[in-house]
């Protein structure tokens, strides 16, 4: 089958590997399409602790075409979406019931093959079908797995004032699950452009547009908007410097949750006085283990819309293409099609 193999950071290859075997409590899902997520740009850098050699892509839909023998409950042809945390089940925090924060976690695309290929072998309890959701929309099951993962971590009280920093795929999300979930107003800054406007016509009923070059313009308007500022604010960038600038604008008693990925050595400064002072909670966020099924459900009904978000297609083949798209930043999201599995 053909793939995209990483041998180390920055050197992959299109190229021809065996067809994965099953084992008995696997199955193999010909993709039909894998979503290209920020972390997939980190594990082009060698970033997250990826295990090369290795075949990228963590967000796949596709159909079950093999099923190993110890496989129930699910069917040839099926059309399914994967899970692709994986936790040992074993640990300390295991053990606990914590499986998410697992010492062991393993991920489809990060630590072991993933879906930028034809094929892809993985454990059955991996697997969740999908109905009405067309290829386009199931690659944003992973991402909104992480966004209701993010609800839950929030504990929002109903009727808040939020604040959302970033508007793409995964900030589109969110703010749909901030409107549905007690955001009684709810504002999404970000530099000003289609991803922002997405998020006006999604959910946001006020849209802010960070200007980097002059940010005491949207500071300025914020603080017009509110005042006191915000009850939950929710920094989705993943740039340091907008989580730094994120504190003033958490309301006294309010929570400022960390949801964006950002590169690992960077640090942020904040006053710690401040913060006993105004009761400022400050969160985080990553991934999830067991929030696929609601993310099903938000995504099945339709009360979730993704459709916009995918903005971009590409062929696994012209994978150089698709990181210097996203590179540009010029489109929201990206997905990447294999070839049919007779070519
Ligand atoms: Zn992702
Ligand atoms: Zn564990």
């Amino acid at each position: 089958m053909k793939a995209i193999v990483y041998e180390a950071p920055r050197q992959f290859k299109y190229q021809d590997v065996p067809e994965p075997e099953t084992g008995s409590d696997e199955v193999l899902v010909r993709i039909d399409a894998c979503g290209l997520c920020g972390t997939d740009l980190h594990i082009h850098e060698g970033e997250f602790a990826p295990s090369f050699p290795l075949i990228p892509g963590h967000e796949f839909t596709g159909e079950i075409v093999g099923l190993g023998g110890a496989v129930k409950d699910l069917q040839q042809r099926q059309r399914v979406v994967g899970n692709s945390n994986e936790s040992c089940g074993k640990c300390f925090y295991c053990l606990r019931g914590d499986f998410l924060l697992c010492l062991n976690l393993r991920a489809y695309g990060v630590t072991q093959d993933g879906g930028f290929a034809q094929y892809l072998r993985i454990k059955a309890d991996r697997i969740f079908p999908i109905n009405k959701l067309s290829y386009r929309e199931a690659v944003m099951v992973e991402p909104t797995s992480c966004a209701v993962h993010g609800m839950e971590v929030l504990a929002m009280k109903p009727g808040s004032d939020v604040l959302l920093f970033g508007a793409g795929p995964t900030g589109q999300v969110l703010a749909q699950l901030l409107k549905l979930n007690g955001a009684g107003r709810l504002v999404v800054a970000a530099p000003a452009g289609p991803k922002l406007e997405l998020a006006g016509r999604l959910a946001a009923d006020e849209t802010v547009a960070i200007d980097r070059k002059n940010p005491d313009k949207h500071r300025n308007r914020l603080r017009e908007l509110n005042p006191t500022g915000f009850d939950y604010i929710v920094e989705a960038t993943g740039s340091a410097a907008v989580c730094e600038d994120a504190l003033q604008f958490v309301r006294r008693g309010g929570t400022l949750l960390v949801y964006g990925v950002y590169p690992e050595k960077e640090t942020v400064r904040f006053n710690p006085f401040d913060l006993f002072r105004r009761e400022i909670t400050i969160k985080g966020s990553f991934a999830q283990i067991d929030a696929f099924p609601r993310a099903l459900a938000y995504l099945e009904s339709g009360k979730i819309k993704v459709n916009e978000i995918v903005t971009d297609e590409f062929r696994l083949e012209d994978w150089p293409k698709v990181l210097e798209h996203a590179w540009s930043r010029k489109g929201i999201k990206i997905a990447v099609i294999p070839p049919s599995s007779s070519s």
